[in-house]
């Protein structure tokens, strides 16, 4: 039978240089948190003898200087504030995300609410490397999932539909890839210099820029860090639920195929990627695949930019 470790064990706990405290880590997918939690986690602060906390760079508050004789307290007192102990060893870690479309005049895609159901299907997984996840609304990457394991972006294709092109220049404008020119008086686009970010099918005042709508283009491999890597494409697909299927399909591949000691980025070809990408594409229904250079034929009004 397993020893139970307890709580000390956890990854949520970090020693600190001074081995007298350690530092707690919560679990705040997205980084998203109540007033009622930020007014817990101040009580929490305040109560084991605290003076700060710290927001780290995956969204969660640490908690610092906490006395580790302790602990079984204050991870209940956190767990009841909502609030519980995160992850920080060879774990899914807090997964994080950008404002997403619900903010964002970017956002593509509702990254809040699927960094919070990635979080619900692996958050804590105990792996055998660090699996760090970012969801980002656009291609403009505020949380840079291409430099995490896995990233989730959200892209929309743009596809100019024939009509009444005035050569107005409004979409030329719009666009900073300069994806985009006039030529004998009408638009063009060079989908070689395209990342779907979408913005000039937002600009066209005659609409004549559309999309299949919004897509999930997810990568493996990424990596911050002391040499950071940008992680290779897997595959992209066209719903919120599909995306969250695709990363719990890759946490689970990484959890039975990946060796201890070394960053995912370093052994994507050991664990031969492209085999598994492939394997992973024939699986997923043809209606979950985006496919380039298809448009809606009922573009709904979600979509419809
Ligand atoms: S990644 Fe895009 S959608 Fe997300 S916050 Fe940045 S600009 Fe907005
Ligand atoms: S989608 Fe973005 S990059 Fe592509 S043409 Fe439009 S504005 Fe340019
Ligand atoms: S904004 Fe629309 S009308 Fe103006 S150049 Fe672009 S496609 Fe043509």
């Amino acid at each position: 039978m397993l020893k139970d470790l307890g709580v000390h064990k956890k990854g949520g706990v970090i020693t600190e240089r001074n081995p007298e405290y350690c530092t707690i880590r919560t679990r705040i997918p997205a980084g998203m948190i109540t007033p009622e939690q930020l007014r817990g986690i101040a009580d929490i602060a305040e109560r084991y003898g605290t003076d700060a906390v710290q927001m780290t760079v995956r969204q969660t508050i640490e908690l610092p200087h906490m006395p580790p004789e302790q602990l079984d307290a204050i991870t209940r007192d956190l767990s009841t504030n909502g609030t519980p102990l995160g992850a920080e060893r060879d774990e899914v870690k807090n997964v994080i995300a950008c404002t997403g479309n619900q903010r964002c005049i970017f956002g593509n895609i509702d990254a809040v609410a699927l960094a919070l159901e990635i979080d619900k299907r692996v958050f804590g997984r105990e792996m055998p490397v660090k699996i760090r996840i970012a969801v980002s609304g656009c291609p403009n990457a505020c949380t840079s999932p291409m430099l995490n394991e896995i990233g989730v972006m959200g892209k929309i294709e743009p596809i100019r539909v024939p009509g009444m092109c005035t050569g107005c220049g409004t979409c030329v404008e719009y666009c900073k890839e300069d994806a985009i020119a006039i030529k004998k008086g009408i638009s063009v686009l060079d989908s070689s210099k395209c990342i779907d970010c979408g913005v000039c099918i937002r600009s066209c005042p005659y609409d004549l820029l559309k999309s299949s709508g919004p897509y999930y283009l997810i990568t493996v491999g990424g990596n911050r860090g002391r040499h950071p890597k940008v992680g290779r494409e897997l595959v992209a697909v066209r719903s919120s639920r599909a995306a969250s299927d695709v990363v719990e399909k890759v946490v689970s591949w990484v959890y039975r195929k990946a060796w201890s000691g070394r960053l995912l980025a370093d052994q994507l070809d050991d664990l031969q990627f492209e085999q598994f990408a492939a394997e992973l594409r024939s699986q997923i229904p043809d209606e979950d695949l985006f496919r380039t250079g298809v448009i809606a034929e009922d573009i709904s009004a979600d979509t419809a930019i």
